[in-house]
């Protein structure tokens, strides 16, 4: 009887929810219907993170790119110029679901790519999962996205949609690719290196390959692009953004004495891991958008009376950047070819799709920061720290104060755990070991701050870098004492570019929504990188992810 009552006042509540839409009640239904059938929403919206992609690339490479690619994006869209990571540490991971959740390690949960778990007292990886298994080859796949525990926007529009519309995740990386699609991804794909070179996904989303990525696996694009050459898009003459393309900045491929172009794919391969190789040259990408557009083909995606959602995420980006740095002509040469592959993939998707029917955003999981030994050269302050030498100077501490060196359990991440079974036997007092650790370890000549989990907790940064820590602070998951060292300060190899820190030239990150439904203009408003998610889901009239802290970015949406 209760749940007749309910049922005849849910019926009630939602003829008044409908009314308002319809002139008569007894064309609920249709109107019903007709609502869902005939949303003004896109039918395919669309993800796009370039890992390891400054802002400043749209800036300093705008000579090289054409008109359709970026400039495309930037000229019709709106081009948001001041967006920002608002949160440490600025890792592929964290990015990934600080873009799809719009909120901070602080309540998604993914603190890092790899981190140390206090009650496992191991190292984890932010999608490993024993619990399931790999699918398209014997390795790489037991992955799932538990450790995320809020939705993301692809989540939200799954549910919104009961179900209907699917959603496909596509990248090199695993982690890029299975964070953004959300737990209820119909499916994610990555590629696996070494001597497989083909897209797998995990038994978490499906048994066995569907037909169109079997047949994507064996058509021989991944061989293709080994068998080339990778020389300059451009003659490298012109490449006039960049230091020379021989210099002491860059590292180096096993079977080259140079970090020179032309680089011989074929040969390389053999010394640099097979199928690993093209992870890390701008061909990876371009596997990325072959694979994206065979995903749009095999799933049908925008053909539906639903939304699809297509979650892309290009990562060779971050590799070139790795290992030849954000100065280098290699890394010049890449986002040219970037800017070609936008290009082949907006053309695709206005012939096949229709301009109509797709909305976009472009983004990054992050920046990076200048070659610190190249900074040095310019009298920029700058420089490389020994991680295992600060642990030292860690125990040397406690020893000294509390005569023991057995109570720091990790330091990673920038972050100290504490043994708590060994204080506890030793009977010192944790606030107290945490307060010494941070007034004794500021005096070290690389740590610029440092914080107690404690502090984190009782007290409210309002901005600056502590806020970004704070951010970055998980009450459950992270350390007892964070540190935060100077500013192009890196553990790092003395070639290549990295990332992971709050400073501007890790946080400021392209943003651009274009598309069906998008203004056009462009903003120096500064926002932080969970307004994505909140854009995105008001866009589309669906409910925010559950833990989202962004707002909408009101000025895209056009109120
Ligand atoms: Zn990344
Ligand atoms: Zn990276």
């Amino acid at each position: 009887m209760k749940k007749y009552i309910f049922t005849i006042f849910a019926g009630l509540l939602f003829l008044q929810c409908v009314s308002v839409k319809t002139t008569s009640t007894k064309t609920i239904h249709d109107a019903q219907i007709k609502e869902i059938n005939t949303t003004s929403n896109p039918k395919l919206f669309i993800g796009i993170v370039v890992d390891q992609m400054r802002y400043d690339y749209l800036i300093k490479f705008k000579n090289k790119y054409g008109e359709r690619g970026f400039k495309r994006l930037i000229n019709k869209g709106y081009n948001l110029k001041n967006v920002h990571f608002n949160y440490i540490p600025t890792y592929t991971a964290v990015g990934h679901t600080s873009i799809y959740t719009g909120t901070t390690p602080v309540n998604h949960g993914i603190i890092s790519n790899n981190w140390y778990d206090k009650v496992l007292k191991k190292f984890i990886y932010c999608v490993d999962d024993a619990n399931y298994k790999t699918v398209g080859t014997l390795s790489g796949g037991n992955k799932s996205p538990f450790r995320m525990v809020t939705t993301t926007v692809t989540d939200q529009l799954r549910l919104a949609q009961n179900m209907r519309g699917k959603t496909i995740g596509v990248a090199i990386k695993d982690r890029s690719s299975i964070l953004p699609s959300g737990h209820t991804a119909n499916a994610a794909y990555w590629f696996q290196g070494g001597d497989d070179g083909k897209f797998i996904t995990s038994t978490f989303y499906m048994n066995e390959l569907p037909k169109w990525v079997q047949d994507f696996n064996n058509s021989g694009k991944a061989n293709n692009y080994l068998n080339t050459t990778w020389d300059t898009y451009y003659n490298i003459s012109t490449y006039t953004e960049t230091l020379p393309d021989n210099n002491e900045y860059e590292g180096i491929f096993n079977g080259k004495t140079t970090p020179t172009f032309p680089y011989n794919l074929s040969e390389l391969r053999k010394l640099n891991g097979n199928y690993n190789l093209l992870k890390t040259i701008p061909f990876g990408n371009s596997i990325t958008t072959d694979f994206s557009i065979a995903a749009i083909e095999g799933e049908q995606l925008g053909k539906s009376d639903f939304t699809d959602f297509l979650a892309i995420s290009y990562s060779s980006t971050d590799y070139v950047g790795h290992k030849f740095g954000i100065n280098a002509k290699e890394l010049e040469d890449t986002y040219i070819r970037m800017d070609k592959e936008i290009e082949r993939l907006i053309d695709y998707l206005d012939l096949n799709i229709g301009f109509e029917n797709y909305t976009l955003f472009l983004t990054a999981d992050h920046a990076a920061v200048q070659v610190p030994a190249y900074l040095n050269s310019v009298n920029i302050p700058s420089g490389y720290l020994d991680t295992k030498e600060i642990r030292n100077t860690l125990n040397a501490i406690t020893e000294e104060h509390f005569k023991t060196s057995e109570i720091i359990e990790s330091f990673s991440n920038f972050q100290v755990f504490l043994n708590k079974d060994k204080l506890k036997e030793l009977n010192i007092n944790q606030h107290e070991v945490t307060q010494v650790i941070v007034d004794e370890i500021i005096k070290h000549k690389d740590i610029y701050k440092a914080a107690s989990a404690y502090t984190l907790q009782n007290t409210s940064f309002n901005s600056g870098i502590l806020k970004t820590l704070q951010n970055g602070y998980n009450q459950k998951l992270s350390g007892d004492v964070l540190l935060i060292p100077f500013p192009s300060t890196i553990s790092y190899s003395k070639t290549g570019s990295t990332h992971g820190s709050g400073y501007i030239y890790d946080t400021h990150v392209p943003l651009i929504f274009y598309g069906a439904g998008i203004k056009k203009g462009s903003s120096n408003k500064f926002y932080p990188i969970i307004d994505i998610a909140p854009t995105v889901s008001q866009f589309l009239e669906i409910t925010h992810p559950n833990g989202a802290t962004g707002k909408p970015i009101l000025e895209v949406l056009g109120n």
